[in-house]
């Protein structure tokens, strides 16, 4: 194995801006930004709970990125810098190379360089850990506790692509080649909507990224906020490729399906056309699919023909 040095050196020292101060140091520099909240989030992902064992290094990358760009979108904040964990039972030349070329190429597009982080050997699986900085004008950060009773609930791009990936590729759902090619990506290469994101800052009021669920996560936003919503199942982003399959396996991708790395947000009705404005202005998708309600802690989906769906999928009971 080569040494820890080398090996930071060889994939993780790519130069930072000149405002900076990356790699090499025992911290990192990064320019301060007046008039900004700083905002900072982490994830862990651990080879077998969140990756498979032979997951192709270069998505794993870009993903390890990806779900932490999309907790910064959901803040409506914009990246400064990430930091990058690593933990490795070997290192692998391949494995790596592809791994940092993947991280690069997204943090590269947002805008995020990778200034710092540590490297250890891992007596079991890979665990990768990132932090992502970025910055919110103050007093504009999209938190789940500002929904207000009557506004709408919106959802940027599609709904159960990455669920039903996961599905096939664990063997839940029988083997489907055509269907698998039309969700991998959603799973694989989520591609997280920060534009979007910092757009809405100071427009929204609640936002979260949907990584555990539609309706799990948008549970965080009424709990947080005290309050209840109503969902017009019909107004949902259904991901193209869910078109032909059951009704019910449908449902369950759509509403409780993760990995999305996908905006759920309310905002005031009189906004509507802002945000569809700036949606459009940012490549971004977005629907608007119900309304908070001031039923703590109701949530309800309405079917095609207005009657509330239940059971929900399992696992979302206690909402009802
Ligand atoms: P320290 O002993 O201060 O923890 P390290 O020897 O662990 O420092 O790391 C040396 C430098 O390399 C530091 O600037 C650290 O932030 C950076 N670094 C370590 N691992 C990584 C990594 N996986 N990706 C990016 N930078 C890293
Ligand atoms: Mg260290």
């Amino acid at each position: 194995m080569i040494n820890e040095f080398d090996l930071i050196a060889r994939y993780f020292s790519r130069p930072a801006p000149a405002a900076y101060l990356g790699v090499g140091d025992d911290c990192a520099l990064v320019p301060p930004a007046p008039g900004m909240q700083t905002a900072a989030s982490t994830d862990l992902l651990i080879e077998g709970r969140h990756f498979f064992p032979d997951a192709e290094p270069r998505s794993l990358g870009h993903k390890a990125l990806a779900v932490n760009l999309s907790d910064l979108a959901a803040m409506g904040a914009s990246p400064v810098a990430c930091l990058l964990g690593l933990s490795l039972p070997e290192a692998r030349p391949d494995w790596l190379e592809a791994f940092a070329d993947g991280f690069y190429a997204l943090a590269d597009a947002a805008g995020c360089p990778l200034v710092g982080g540590d490297t250890t050997r891992s007596p079991a699986g890979i665990v990768i850990s990132v932090t992502v900085l970025g910055q919110v004008p103050a007093g504009k950060a999209l938190r789940r506790d500002a929904a207000r009773e009557g506004d709408d609930i919106w959802v940027s791009g599609t709904l159960g692509a990455a669920d039903v990936a996961l599905r096939l590729l664990t063997g839940e759902l029988p083997p489907d080649p055509a269907l698998l090619a039309a969700t991998r990506a959603a799973l694989e290469h989520p591609e997280p909507p920060l534009a979007l994101g910092a757009a809405l800052a100071g427009v929204a009021h609640a936002a979260l990224d949907i990584s555990d669920g539609l309706l799990q996560d948008l549970g965080h936003i009424l709990h947080a906020s005290a309050c209840g919503a109503r969902l017009e199942y019909p107004a949902l982003p259904v991901a193209g490729a869910l078109a032909g399959l059951p009704a019910g396996l449908q449902r369950q991708a759509v509403l409780g399906g993760g990995d999305v790395y996908q905006l759920c947000f309310t905002a005031a009705a009189h906004r509507r056309d802002e945000i569809l404005a700036l949606a459009r202005r940012h490549g971004s998708r977005v629907s608007r699919v119900g309304c908070i309600t001031a039923q703590q802690g109701g949530l309800q989906v309405l079917d095609e023909a207005g009657r509330p769906i239940t059971p929900l999928p399992a696992g979302f009971d206690h909402f009802n």
